[in-house]
């Protein structure tokens, strides 16, 4: 396929490809064409980024949510999750932890809880900042009022995770209940970049209905948002959910975006995520050679880890716990790479 290396070196140029050329290359390339896109990959994020992996904190804080995202295991109509909230006392315990330990991020993620209140999480995150002037907070709770993503900024939160999930609103449908909106979800991201946060979109490989004109619009829409994170990950089915049954997205496919996704977007902040680890015992490992800069081992408390099953069999031990940050150190080190203690802001 000489046409997918034109297109491969169009992204690397920084040229957006057309959609049919941006199409071709996701439904037909060889080995070949995805080890030279690996190869640049690389090449990019080791100018911005040198050989330096960030690792963040992530405190599943709740698992109540009010939305019912069909792929979700936290959905409000999973009957048979068992609900939890971690008390201010317990995150802040998380966060003393993990700092010990070396992080210098903490994300604070969950369903969308309105409990947490605005109030409520300015007090948090307050809290948090006073005690770690040194670290950055990142949200990832979903959508909220404009007024709530002003007030948590403006009490010190630095970045926010709001994957689109997908960018084609039929698809969007179909993965979400008709309360919800693609609409609502990206004007979310306008504010909260226009806000200041560090914002993150992103979306599921592989999900159900998924088609290739699908992630021909995630891209699109990733180049147009330039968001200073991206998180992309494979879908699992979680078995308490209506896709149970279906299949989960592709080690092969996942590892190919992220490598599109760093020539497209050279400075991103781009993670190896946990179900990509969760799909391959060497996943993240992959996903760094594939061009991915961030790792998020988990720092929740281990009595809750089980109950923040978004799907099945995630991975919450070992390489992917914040206990084994040795183990995770010498995985990135035999990658290539470096893992690095601080904040690791998005580079402009
Ligand atoms: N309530 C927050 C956090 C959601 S959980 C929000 O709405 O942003 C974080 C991410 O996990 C989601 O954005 C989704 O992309 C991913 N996720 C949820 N269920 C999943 C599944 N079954 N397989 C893979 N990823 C999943």
């Amino acid at each position: 396929m000489p046409d997918n290396k034109k297109v491969i070196d169009q992204l690397c140029a920084g040229t957006m490809p057309d959609r049919a050329g941006l199409k071709s290359l996701l439904s037909c390339h060889s080995e070949e064409d995805a080890q030279y896109l690996f190869k640049l990959a690389r090449h990019v994020r080791e100018k911005v980024y040198r050989k330096d992996v960030y690792i963040r904190g992530l405190i599943e804080f709740t698992n109540y949510c009010r939305n019912d995202c069909y792929y979700c295991g936290i959905r409000c109509s999973n009957k048979n999750a068992s609900r939890y909230r971690l008390s201010c006392e317990n995150i802040l315990s998380c966060c003393d932890k993990g700092y010990r330990t070396g992080f210098r991020t903490f994300v604070l993620q969950g369903g969308e809880d309105i409990y947490f209140t605005k109030e409520k999480l300015c007090g948090i995150i307050e809290k948090i900042k006073s005690r770690y002037p040194d670290c950055a907070v990142t949200l990832s709770v979903g959508e909220r009022d404009y007024s709530d993503y002003l007030a948590w900024y403006e009490s010190g939160a630095d970045r926010y995770l709001l994957r689109h999930e997908t960018a084609l609103p039929g698809h969007y449908r179909k993965l979400h209940p008709d309360v919800m909106s693609l609409e609502h979800r990206k004007e979310c991201l306008w504010q909260l970049k226009d806000i200041g946060y560090q914002t993150g979109a992103g979306f599921m490989v592989g999900s159900p209905f998924q088609t290739t004109d699908c992630i021909v619009e995630d891209l699109y829409f990733l180049y147009e948002l330039k968001p200073q994170m991206a998180g992309i990950g494979p879908f699992i089915p979680q078995k308490d959910t209506p896709f149970a049954g279906k299949s989960s997205g592709t080690l092969e496919q996942t590892l190919f975006l992220l490598g599109i996704t760093r020539l497209m977007l050279p400075n991103v902040l781009l993670p190896a995520t946990t179900a990509l680890g969760t799909i391959a015992p060497d996943g993240r490992e992959l996903g760094l050679r594939a061009g991915a800069n961030v790792v998020m081992p988990n720092l929740s408390p281990v009595s809750v880890r089980d109950k923040y099953s978004l799907y099945d069999n995630k991975v919450n031990t070992g390489a992917e716990s914040a206990e084994c940050l040795e183990l995770l150190e010498r995985r990135i080190e035999a990658a290539g790479y470096r893992m690095v203690t601080g904040r690791g802001d998005y580079k402009v």
